[in-house]
């Protein structure tokens, strides 16, 4: 059994339907059990080309039989389920599914890079992370995920609150009590 992480990103159409289908596809993998979910965020995007639609971000907690190369496989389908289109990199997009962490598996394979390379300078994921994952350790910089986000810079209205209850329709603990992360 693997414990995995995975950042949900939605900035294209009914935001709250992607991830929500996000969720229920996640569920619904074989010998697969969603464990945690992050609050959701509000985040202006980030680097990819002007003017596009503010994000909505999140955070999971997956515990899977399935290999690593597998879940990415299994994500991608749930993304083109939403219609996902690749077009322009880092572009506005339906959903976007990335493994972060994959228990303390390190890869460099650039079709599946772990831990995400990018995930510990961007706090829209650093700061879902945190809700359900803050003492958990980065395992190529070992610090903990905590320790990331709170070295990262702040920017005022760079991520805002969006909704902290939609785990409540989901079957899941409101994990990010027990974290302790603002
Ligand atoms: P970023 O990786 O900066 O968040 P992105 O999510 O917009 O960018 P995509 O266009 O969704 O990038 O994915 C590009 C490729 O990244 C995918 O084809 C996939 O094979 C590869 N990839 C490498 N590592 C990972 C990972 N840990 N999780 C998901 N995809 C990954
Ligand atoms: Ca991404
Ligand atoms: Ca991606």
């Amino acid at each position: 059994m693997a414990v995995a992480l995975i950042a949900l990103g939605s900035n294209l159409g009914d935001r709250l339907a992607h991830l929500n289908a996000a969720v229920a596809g996640m569920s619904g993998l074989p010998e697969t059990r969603l464990v945690a979910l992050s609050r959701l965020y509000e985040t202006a995007p980030v680097g990819g080309p002007d003017r596009q639609g503010a994000f909505l971000n999140g955070a999971a907690r997956l515990e899977t039989e399935l290999s690593a190369p597998e879940l990415l496989l299994a994500l991608q389908r749930i993304e083109a389920g939403q219609n996902r289109e690749r077009k322009v990199r880092w572009g506005p997009r339906t959903l976007d599914l990335d493994i972060l962490v994959y228990e303390a598996e390190i890869s460099d394979d650039p079709e599946l890079v772990l831990p995400h390379p990018r995930m510990h300078e961007r706090r829209f994921v650093m700061v879902p992370v945190c809700d359900i994952a803050a003492g958990l350790a980065h395992p190529r910089l070992h610090d903990t995920m905590l320790t990331l986000l709170n070295r990262l810079p702040t920017e005022a209205g760079d991520l805002t609150l969006f909704d902290d209850k939609w785990t409540a329709g989901y079957d899941l603990p409101l994990s990010h009590e027990e974290s302790g992360a603002a």
